[in-house]
């Protein structure tokens, strides 16, 4: 399983796990975490994961990936 290809997928809605979330949804956006891997997500567990995931800075640095 290749972490990279992986990555284009939601992650959300809480982004505390090494594999791909429950979601699954292509991730269309990646939010910027403080001593962690950015997390990729969809846009239904972009709100989610700003006020819920590990790390998140804030305010929040979000990149539209795609
Ligand atoms: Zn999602």
């Amino acid at each position: 399983m290749t972490d990279r290809y992986s990555a284009a997928s939601c992650q959300g809605p809480y982004g505390g796990g090494a594999g791909p979330g429950e979601c699954g949804d292509p991730a269309r956006f990646e939010v910027a975490r403080h001593l962690r891997t950015p997390l990729r997500v969809c846009p239904v567990h972009l709100g989610p994961s700003l006020l819920l995931a590990d790390g998140v800075l804030w305010p929040p640095g979000i990149t539209l990936v795609r």
